[in-house]
């Protein structure tokens, strides 16, 4: 891929390697720096671009046995931008993700629990020792 370095550029909203492919109409197409296999396919849901600005449609899920071509994903729409961190500074996480972040809250909301019940019996018996040593003095 070496040869293709001098052409890449970071993406201004995500950072990832982009490549810019003037199509045939004079346009430039930021695409993905990673070219993919596709299978041609008039119905297929993606365009797929050539170094050359030539493209056509595909599908990135063909027949293994069915030969593929190899090009250029347009960037946009897999733009990490908008993964970005929301306003309220929590990402929005998968419902795995999200699952596991509920047991974790829950875990540590029991382990604080735990942790000021452990305390509040401390500062019972500190208190009741006082109480004790208190009512020793005045023997
Ligand atoms: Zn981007």
């Amino acid at each position: 891929m070496a040869r293709l370095e001098q052409f890449e550029v970071p993406c201004r909203e995500c950072g990832k390697p982009l490549v810019f492919i003037r199509t045939k109409s004079g346009k430039n197409m930021p695409c993905e720096a990673e070219p993919v296999f596709y299978w041609p396919d008039d119905n297929g849901p993606l365009m797929f671009y050539q170094r050359n600005g030539t493209y056509e449609r595909g599908t990135l899920q063909g027949h293994p046995a069915v030969p593929q071509g190899s090009g250029y994903v347009p960037h946009w729409g897999r733009c990490r931008k908008n993964e970005a961190i929301p306003p309220n500074g929590e990402r929005r996480r998968s419902p795995l993700e999200q699952l596991i972040h509920e047991r974790v809250q829950r875990e540590r909301a029991e382990a604080e629990e735990r942790r000021l019940r452990a305390e509040a019996r401390a500062a019972e018996t500190a208190a009741l020792r006082e109480a004790e040593a208190r009512q020793m003095k005045l023997f």
